[in-house]
């Protein structure tokens, strides 16, 4: 297949391009650099079966030659409020990437007679009241709260993807991805992941803000990719969920990085940094993509996260 992947150069996007690459098929690689990275792509420069263009999803899309699928993974995607790259900063960025850069692509997608995939998210379930979130719980947001810009953009493009199947009959796939990491991640994106392990091989305190008590479940970058190329093949149109349902504690996860990683600097709590509207609890129920793509994750968390120091290291210099 020739593939168009918006959101190429970010942590996500690239492996995407790695993936489809490896798996024999064109790439075309679309990004505009807000919250991504030109380094996440430059391996892939001399790739014959790889091209590039720099564009805003939020603008008209013209690809020339035929177009086999299109995988939309273009958005801020961190909820960082002290983040230069979270949505925060990046609010309308953020909603046009997710309203008008889901009909361009859709657009794309139609024109092309090709298969559709959308990058949406877990966030879209909201600071949910059904646990784990299921894909047929509608979830709970304030269209006007801190997140919203992104919730409300991501929820926007699922409905749009769904019209566009519905009413245009186009191949659409939509993948609720849940808190992913790994290599390529950007270290000063605010998330989770990057600020512990960066602190911890820095030999300081993980930042825990508030209590700790918040859960949420980490899936490793390879088993998330294996997930939706397997979704992008399917035959399935309703959303689905892809993530690793081991659910722990945000104090649990600084814990086990420091662990693995041997930091002796333990935790500090950040009461003040913890934003509202930060979901109290997250885990995905994966029934759907066990019984319809017989996927479900099989790395653990010791072997993703000592997979990913190497990068961490590489870029702190260490
Ligand atoms: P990322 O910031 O690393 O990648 C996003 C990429 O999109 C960046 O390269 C950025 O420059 C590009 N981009 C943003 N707006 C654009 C625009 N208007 N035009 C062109 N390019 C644009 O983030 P990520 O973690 O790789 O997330 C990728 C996708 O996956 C996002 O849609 C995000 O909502 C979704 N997602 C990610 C996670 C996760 O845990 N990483 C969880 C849920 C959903
Ligand atoms: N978090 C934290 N310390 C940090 C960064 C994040 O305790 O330095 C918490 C954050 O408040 C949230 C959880 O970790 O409860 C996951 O945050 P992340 O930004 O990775 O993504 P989210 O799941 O909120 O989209």
């Amino acid at each position: 297949m020739r593939i168009l992947i918006t959101g190429a150069a970010g942590f996500l996007g690239s492996h995407l391009c790695d993936r489809l690459l490896a798996d024999g098929h064109k790439v075309i690689g679309m990004d505009n650099f807000v919250t991504g990275s030109r380094d996440n792509i430059a391996h892939l420069a001399s790739n014959e079966n790889f091209s590039f263009f720099k564009h805003d999803v939020s603008n008209y899309i013209y690809i020339p030659g035929k177009v086999d699928a299109v995988m939309h993974f273009a958005s801020p995607a961190s909820p960082n409020p002290k983040s230069p790259v979270g949505y925060f900063n990046l609010p309308i960025q953020t909603m046009k990437a997710g309203a008008l850069g889901t009909h361009h692509t859709l657009g794309v997608a139609k024109e092309n007679k090709a298969k559709y995939l959308l990058a949406s998210t877990s966030e879209i379930y909201g600071d949910p009241l059904v646990h784990p979130q299921t894909e047929d719980y509608a979830g709970n947001v304030d269209p006007v709260g801190e997140r919203a810009v992104y919730d409300e953009a991501k929820r926007f493009a699922e409905s749009l993807t769904m019209a566009y199947h519905r009413a245009h009959d186009v191949h659409t796939h939509i993948v609720r991805i849940f808190n992913t990491y790994g290599p390529r991640m950007d270290l000063q994106d605010g998330r989770a992941l990057p600020n512990f392990l960066k602190q911890a091989l820095l030999g300081q305190p993980l930042t825990v803000f508030g209590d700790g008590g918040q859960s949420r479940s980490f899936c490793y970058v390879d088993d998330l990719i294996e997930g939706i190329v397997r979704l992008l093949l399917s035959e399935e149109h309703m959303p689905v969920n892809i993530g690793n349902p081991d659910e722990m504690t945000i104090l649990q996860f600084a814990e086990a990085i420091n662990e693995i990683t041997g930091n002796k600097a333990g935790v500090t709590f950040m009461s003040e940094e913890r934003s509202t509207r930060d979901p109290q609890r997250r885990q995905p129920d994966i029934t759907r993509a066990r019984t319809i793509l017989g996927w479900e994750p099989a790395c653990s968390l010791e072997d993703g996260i000592r997979n990913t120091i190497p990068y961490f290291k590489e870029k702190l210099g260490l």
